[in-house]
Parts: C-alpha cells; structure tokens; sequence
C-alpha cells in the first residue's frame, strides 16, 4: 500500500488503490469499476491544498497522463485542456496567440482541475477566480459515464464550477481567456493606516490591489518579504499591479517590474506554513481587517505570519467565497508543529461575525449548518452531487459530514 501526502506535509492517506489513466475511456471505466465494488475515489491535483480534500482510502486517481493544452481558439479566447496541465504551461502558449488567463494568484504549481475545484483566485475586485472562466467541463461521473456540462445549462455549470471533486473526476475543460496583457508592478512598504484607511479605493482604482500586514518581527522572513534594513513589524508589504500598454518597456528592476502578466504574478513559497483563508463581504471588509490587526496583535505571539488580504469580484458558482458578492479575502497561516489550532479558531469565530465564508483548500471549521447559512444555493450544489453520485462514491471523511 502506497501512501500520498499533499505539498505542505500536512495531510497523509494510504489508498488502498492507485491509478494513472492515459484517456477519457480509461478514467471512466476505472471509475465505474470502483463505483461497482463500493470502492470511493478521489483525484490528486498538485497537492497544494492544505485541507483533506484530496485523501481517501478507497481508489486515488493521478490525472497527469491527461495533461497540456488541446486547442487555443485567439478569436473566442477560449483555451481547451485537460485536468492536470499546471497553471505554469498555460503562459508562454496562450502568449504565443496574443492571449493570457484573465488573473492569477501567488504561484503557479496546481493543476487547472484543481485549482477550479476550490475556486482558487488572485486579486482584483474585477476579476473571478479560476473556476468562474470555466465555459464548458467535460465529467467521468460515479456510474462511469461522460457528461459534458456547457454554457447551455447555466445552473449546472456554476454548480460544476467550484465543486471539489464531488461531482466527478474532471476529464477536459475549457476556460475563456483574456487578450494577452502586460504588468507594471509596484511593490512599496506603508503603515497600516496608508494601506487600510483607503482600501475600498485603492482596489477599486488597480487591476490588483493586495498587501501583507506583519504582526511581528519574523513576520516577513517568513514567506520571503524581508528587507535589508527596514523595519517592517505592524507594517504593509503593498503590492499594485496595473496594466500598462506596449510604449511602456519591460523592466525587471526589483520591485517596479513591468513584462508580460504571466512573469510577473508568481512568487515562491517554502512549505513552512499551514494556511487559513476566508472571504468577508467587501462592504465589510475594512471593519474585518481592523478586528483582525487587533486580534493579531492580541494573540501573539502564535500570530507570527503576515496577513494576506486580497479582493475577488462576485461570481456565480454555487459554492463559491465569492457567490454573489464582492469579497475581500483574509489569509492568515499557524506555524507547522506549533499549536495553532486554539488561533486559527479564534480567527474562524471573529470572521464568522462577518458572514466569512471558505476557501476550500485552505484550513477552515466550516459547519454543515454555516454551510447552508452562508452558501445560499449550498442545498442546489448537493441535490445536483446526489444526482450524479447517489451512492456517494466521490465523498471522503472530511467531505461527507457538509455535502452528504
Ligand atoms: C504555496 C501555496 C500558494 C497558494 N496560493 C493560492 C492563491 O494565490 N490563491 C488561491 O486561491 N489559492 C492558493 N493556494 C491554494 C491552492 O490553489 C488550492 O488549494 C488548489 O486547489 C490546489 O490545486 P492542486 O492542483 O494542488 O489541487 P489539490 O490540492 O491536489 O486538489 C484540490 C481539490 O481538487 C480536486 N481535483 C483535482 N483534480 C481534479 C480532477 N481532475 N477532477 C476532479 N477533482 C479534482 C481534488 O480532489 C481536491 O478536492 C495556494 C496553496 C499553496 C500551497
């Protein structure tokens, strides 16, 4: 028996059964054989989720046979590939035709399947996540069949859109893409008050907006934000990004870089980190930022990572953070082998205040009953996964208990 462990260290499963189908066929059949068995399957993306959204004991699916990109159409800037390809491969191919995906987030390592599945975004209060440029997704359901699910069945689709494994392993998507866009850059170190006070317009203003609050010294150290010689305790790493046309040149000048979207979003990470990240309505943003510092500085020293804060704009997907409304997005990170479980609960409490709802990837306490008070077509989302795995073949422990 083989055992499968996510990227940061925090999440281990001995599958009974591993498999890596080459095709569509291949994927389906091996689902349907499970299904028939009583076996449960989940699928393997990259790894990079931090809750146990992957983990089973029952059959684990590695899709990387199913990789790369299958068509580019530059006219209707739709892209068409399959499960695993790695936000990385899109870049320089859809470059090549004149195109870039519309945002990214902070790296580029997880596969485009997983990615749509927890509604994985960046920042910009115009701008959805991943699985809101999802036009069309090809399914291999519980009972081994393939199920094409496109615009025509709007309702269907945004259920499909953020849906975390549980309808199905996703076989093929396509994804509508934006005409290609370059970056300026500009990174700079404010106090809170400059990056909070005018928050609401500072992200309204740029196509990305975002910052990093430290509550303590060993706060930017710790995801690679530190400065030589500055000061940057209960200060704001800032970060705008803005579009700029082809008469501004490429620059790779360290913190006012300018080139082509898909260079200038990544950073790099080490796994040193356990990640919460919730989504509090953007008209309340500002006052569940303040409560947070508060909180923060109140509880240290288990608080020693930045606060990331982001915005996404509303989209349509059933069980999105961002399901009909603006959101400002709070990430906060407990440090491996400490206990920070009692801190992150604290933060779970104060954000729920404010109608916080998860990223599904990240850790989180949502209950079964927050589920239905926050997520408000959360009982659309589970009739359509009944529909299409009655017999729950697609669910694991930590699933069961919300979507059973
Ligand atoms: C260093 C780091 C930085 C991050 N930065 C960001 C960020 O900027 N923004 C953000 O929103 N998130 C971020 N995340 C979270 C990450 O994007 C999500 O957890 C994402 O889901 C991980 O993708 P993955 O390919 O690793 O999927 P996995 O974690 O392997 O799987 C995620 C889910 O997708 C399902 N899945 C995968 N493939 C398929 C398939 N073919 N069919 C059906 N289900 C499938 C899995 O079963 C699982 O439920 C970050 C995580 C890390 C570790």
């Amino acid at each position: 028996m083989s055992t499968w462990t996510n990227w940061v260290g925090n999440q281990t499963c001995a599958p009974a059964e591993v498999a890596a189908p080459r095709s569509e066929d291949e994927l389906a059949q091996l689902v349907a054989d499970a299904t028939r068995r009583g076996v449960q399957v989940r699928v393997a993306g990259a790894g990079h989720s931090f809750t146990p959204v992957v983990a089973t004991d029952g059959l684990l699916l590695d899709l990387r046979g199913l990789a790369g990109i299958r068509s580019i159409d530059a006219e209707r800037r739709r892209v068409v590939v399959g499960p695993s390809t790695t936000i990385g491969e899109f870049g320089e191919p859809l470059w090549e035709q004149g195109l870039s995906l519309v945002n990214q987030g902070d790296i580029v390592a997880q596969q485009i399947a997983g990615a749509v599945s927890t509604a994985t975004h960046g920042s910009g209060l115009r701008l959805g996540s991943f699985s809101s440029g999802v036009r069309r997704m090809r399914l291999a359901t519980a009972r081994g069949e393939i199920v094409e699910i496109g615009e025509d069945e709007p309702d269907r689709l945004h259920a499909a859109q953020v849906a975390v494994g549980m309808l199905g392993a996703i076989a093929e998507l396509e994804l509508e893409v934006a005409e290609a866009y370059r970056l300026r850059e500009r990174i700079e170190h404010w106090s809170w008050a400059d990056a909070w006070e005018p928050f609401e317009e500072l992200a309204r203003e740029h196509r990305h907006y975002s910052f990093f609050w430290m509550p303590s010294e060993d706060s930017a150290a710790l995801y690679g934000l530190a400065q030589p010689g500055v000061a940057l305790v209960d200060r704001c790493h800032v970060k705008i990004y803005d579009e700029v046309d082809a008469s501004v040149p490429d620059s790779q000048e360290p913190h006012r870089r300018v080139g082509p979207a898909h260079v200038i979003y990544p950073m790099v990470y080490e796994p040193n980190f356990h990640e919460l990240e919730y989504f509090v309505p953007f008209d309340r943003g500002r006052e569940a930022l303040a409560a947070m510092r508060e909180l923060m500085l109140a509880r240290l020293p288990s608080s020693i990572f930045p606060m990331e804060v982001r915005t996404v704009g509303r989209e349509e997907a059933l069980l999105s953070h961002s399901y009909g409304r603006d959101t400002v997005v709070i990430s906060v990170s407990g440090t491996p082998g400490t206990e920070y479980g009692p801190y992150l609960r604290d933060v779970d409490r104060l954000l729920g205040e404010f109608d916080a709802r998860v990223h599904w990837g990240k850790l989180h306490f949502l209950t079964r009953e927050q589920l239905f008070a926050r997520y408000p077509r959360a009982d659309e989302f589970i009739e359509m996964r009944r529909t299409l795995d009655p017999g729950g073949t697609f669910l694991n422990a930590h699933l069961a208990p919300l979507f059973a």
